[in-house]
C-alpha cells in the first residue's frame, strides 16, 4: 500500500494529468506545447504541520476539487458564474463547511487549524474565483453568528449555512465606503418589532446567489465604532435588488451590488448585542485574512510548479528557458519567501487556536500575502513569454485573480495602517505621544 505522502503525490498528479494543456486554434497555430502532467513543486512544511486527521481532511477536498470542481472550473469561468448550491451541498454534505462550528448546530466543532487545512488544499482549485466563494461561506460570513447569535438565528442561517443549503455573503463594503468601514451609509431603523433598512452593498461575494447575507448596518446615529450591528437578511427579502458587477479576474465567483429600499426584516435578526457590530466585524475580518492568506499557500505552489514545467521543456538558444540562471534563481527565491510566508501563517493560526490576539501577525501575513502572490504571478508570467499572455495559460489566469489580494478584505495600505498602530509608529496610534 503506498504511503499517505505518496497517495496525495498520485491524487495531484491525476488532478493534472486529467487537465492537460488545451489552446483555441488561433495559439496552437504558433505554440506546440507539452503541457505538464506533474507537479514538480511542493513545499517541504505542509505536510509536517498537519496531523493525521487534518491530511486525511485534505485528501477528501482533494477528491471534491479533483471530481466536482476542476473538471468544471473553465466552463464556470467562460459563463462567469458558478452553481454554488451544487457545490455548497457537497461540500456541506461532506462536513467541510462547519469545521469550526459547534456540533449542535450541525459542525464539527474541531479548531481553525482544521479549517486552515482544508483551505490551504482549497488552493489546488484551478482558479481563485471558485476557492474564494467556498471561503467566504466556510469562514467569513458566520463567524460572529456562531459566536453571538441567538440559537434561533443560528437554527434559521447556521445550520442550512453548515449543510451547504444556503448560500451565505458578507455585506460590509459600499460603494462610499470601502476601507472606511466606520464610514459607512446604509441604515437600519428599528419600526415596533422590525428593521427598515435602506442603503447599498457593494462587491458582495456570493450576493447573486447568496440566501442570506450577514449584512453591517448603521442601527443609530452618534459614535462610528459603537453604532452598528450585524444583521441576518434573507436575500429573498421585497425591496432587494441585484446587479452584476464584471470583474477583470476571479470571473466565476459572483461578485453584486445590493440594493435595500424599505427591506423589512424582525429586529430579532440582529446577531447578539445592537451596536456591537463593529466590534463583531473586526474580530471576523482577523479570521478572514487568516483564511485569505492559508488558501493561496498551494495556489502559488502550483504556479511555481507550472512554471518550472513550461520553462523546462521550452527551449531557446538551444537551451531550457530554466537553465537560464537567472530564472532558476527566481523561481527558487519566490519558493523562499512563499515557505516563510508559510511558516508566518502557520504560527499565527497557532496563536490564534490558543486564544492570543493575532492582529498584528494576520495583517502582517495578509500583506506579505498580498505583495507576494503580484511579484510571484509577475515574474512567473513574464518567464511563460507569450505563452503566459494568452488566456488559455494556467499563469495569466493566476495573474488576474491574485491581484486581488491586495485589495479585498482589507488593502496592503489599511494593513500598513493596523501594523503601524501596533508598532506605536502611527500618528493614530493610542499611545504615541
Ligand atoms: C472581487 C471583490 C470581492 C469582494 N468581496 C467582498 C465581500 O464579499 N464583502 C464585502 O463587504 N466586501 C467585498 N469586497 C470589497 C473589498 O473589501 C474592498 O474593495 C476593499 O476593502 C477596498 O475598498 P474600496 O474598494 O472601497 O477601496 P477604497 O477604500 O476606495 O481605497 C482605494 C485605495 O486607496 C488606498 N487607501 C485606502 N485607504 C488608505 C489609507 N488609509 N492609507 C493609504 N492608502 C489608502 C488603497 O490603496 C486602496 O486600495 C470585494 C472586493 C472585490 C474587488
Amino acid at each position: 500500500m503506498a504511503s499517505r505522502k505518496a497517495q496525495q503525490r498520485l491524487l495531484r498528479i491525476c488532478h493534472w494529468s486529467k487537465a492537460p494543456y488545451q489552446c483555441g486554434p488561433a495559439t496552437r497555430r504558433y505554440f506546440s506545447v507539452n503541457y505538464p502532467s506533474l507537479q514538480s513543486y511542493s513545499s517541504s512544511l505542509s505536510d509536517s504541520y498537519y496531523n493525521e486527521e487534518q491530511l486525511q481532511m485534505q485528501a477528501t477536498v482533494a477528491k471534491i476539487i479533483e471530481n466536482d470542481i476542476n473538471p468544471f472550473v473553465d466552463e464556470w469561468e467562460a459563463k462567469e458564474e458558478f452553481p454554488a448550491h451544487q457545490v455548497f451541498k457537497k461540500l456541506g454534505d461532506a462536513g467541510l463547511l462547519g469545521i469550526d462550528k459547534s456540533p449542535d448546530y450541525g459542525g464539527l466543532g474541531l479548531s481553525y487549524k482544521y479549517m486552515a487545512a482544508v483551505m490551504e488544499e482549497l488552493g489546488t482549485v484551478k482558479c481563485n474565483g471558485l476557492s474564494m466563494a467556498i471561503l467566504v461561506q466556510m469562514a467569513m460570513t458566520s463567524q460572529a453568528l456562531q459566536r453571538f447569535g441567538s440559537d434561533e438565528l443560528k437554527k434559521e442561517f447556521l445550520v442550512p449555512s453548515i449543510s451547504g443549503d444556503y448560500v451565505a455573503c458578507i455585506g460590509v463594503s459600499e460603494p462610499g465606503a470601502g476601507s472606511d468601514v466606520g464610514n459607512i451609509q446604509t441604515k437600519a431603523v428599528r419600526k415596533g418589532d422590525d428593521l427598515i433598512i435602506n442603503g447599498q452593498k457593494m462587491w458582495i461575494t456570493n450576493s447573486l446567489q447568496a440566501d442570506w447575507m450577514c449584512l453591517l448596518a448603521n442601527t443609530s446615529d452618534g459614535n462610528k465604532y459603537k453604532n452598528k450591528s450585524l444583521i441576518c437578511v434573507p436575500m429573498n427579502s421585497k425591496g432587494i435588488t441585484k446587479q452584476k458587477i464584471h470583474k477583470i479576474g476571479n470571473h466565476c465567483s459572483d461578485t453584486g451590488i445590493i440594493f435595500f429600499e424599505d427591506v423589512k426584516v424582525p429586529a430579532k435578526n440582529i446577531i447578539g448585542d445592537v451596536g456591537a457590530g463593529f466590534f463583531y466585524q473586526m474580530l471576523q475580518f482577523q479570521e478572514e485574512r487568516l483564511a485569505a492568506c492559508a488558501g493561496m499557500l498551494k495556489q502559488v505552489d502550483l504556479i511555481l510548479s507550472d512554471t518550472i514545467d513550461y520553462t523546462r521543456q521550452r527551449k531557446a538558444f538551444g537551451k531550457s528557458i530554466l537553465d537560464n540562471q537567472y530564472v532558476y534563481f527566481r523561481l527558487a527565491e519566490l519558493a523562499s519567501e512563499n515557505e516563510c510566508l508559510r511558516a508566518l501563517t502557520y504560527k499565527t493560526i497557532d496563536m490564534f487556536v490558543d486564544g492570543q490576539d493575532v492582529t498584528r501577525l494576520a495583517s502582517m501575513a495578509k500583506l506579505k500575502a498580498g505583495r507576494l502572490v503580484r511579484e510571484v504571478t509577475d515574474t512567473c508570467l513574464q518567464f511563460w513569454g507569450g505563452m503566459g499572455y494568452t488566456r488559455e495559460a494556467s499563469v495569466s489566469r493566476y495573474f488576474r485573480d491574485l491581484r486581488l489580494l491586495s485589495i479585498g478584505g482589507g488593502a496592503d495600505e489599511i494593513m500598513l495602517e493596523i501594523i503601524a498602530k501596533l508598532m506605536n509608529i502611527s500618528p493614530a496610534s493610542p499611545t504615541k505621544k
